[in-house]
């Protein structure tokens, strides 16, 4: 089987860690600057408001809003991946995956700076543990991402795992099965309404028990 993971809140604690990457990239960059903390904390809701869910017209590719450029957002995003933290035991869950023959890709969105979500997989060590790399969201829509998806590796079962599922709604095709991985911080966005449009969707609290959704999905295809 395919199977593509999510980055940030699926295989690595990124959201912990954001206020007080902020407060060090405000060290950095501001270092005059008083009430770091006070700042970190306004920085850090407005962050997390961009990571709720988002409907209605958009076609899934994320212009960079200008502020994101300036040099303190990379500070930013490079603090963030310094102290972020491996979920569950996530690099072995996709060694354990390689091994048993299966296709790991990763597959997420990019993160407002270009070429900072692959920069990210690379020093956090994740980057060689996958088949493929495939960042979404500013050059490549979703929908275009699970088609580079088919043109490479075929019509096998695709199994995306993800701690956003508002992301699954309107995407994929018969041969998709959804995996919700329930990561706190970002669960609370999550609601019955989101859920209801998803069809295949299996829920897990933890990586290891991707290996319990692999069985189900054989046993139930098998059976139709
Ligand atoms: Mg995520």
């Amino acid at each position: 089987m395919i199977v593509a993971f999510d980055f940030d809140g699926t295989l690595v604690d990124s959201y912990t860690v954001i206020e007080e990457a902020f407060r060090r990239a405000l060290e950095k960059h501001f270092p005059w600057l008083p009430l770091k903390g006070f700042w970190a904390k306004i920085l850090t809701k407005i962050e997390l408001y961009f990571e709720r869910p988002r409907f209605g017209k958009h076609r899934g590719k994320v212009k960079q809003p200008f502020f994101f450029r300036w040099k303190f957002f990379k500070s930013w995003f490079e603090e963030r991946a310094k102290l972020s933290k491996p979920i569950d035991d996530s690099k072995e869950v996709l060694k354990k995956l390689r091994e048993e023959g299966h296709k790991v890709i990763s597959f997420s969105a990019e993160d407002f700076v270009n070429g900072m979500k692959e920069y990210r997989l690379k020093i956090s060590g994740f980057y060689e543990l996958f088949d493929d790399v495939i960042v979404f969201g500013t050059e490549i829509s979703p929908c275009e991402a699970i088609q580079i998806v088919r043109e490479r590796y075929g019509d096998d079962v695709f199994i995306w795992v993800d701690d956003k599922p508002w992301r699954f709604i309107g995407r994929g095709d018969e041969n998709t099965e959804y995996v919700w991985y329930y990561f706190p911080p970002t669960a609370k966005f999550v609601n019955e309404k989101i859920l209801e449009q998803i069809h295949h969707l299996h829920v897990i609290q933890d990586l290891w028990s991707i290996f319990d959704v692999i069985e189900r999905i054989k046993k139930e295809r098998k059976s139709k």
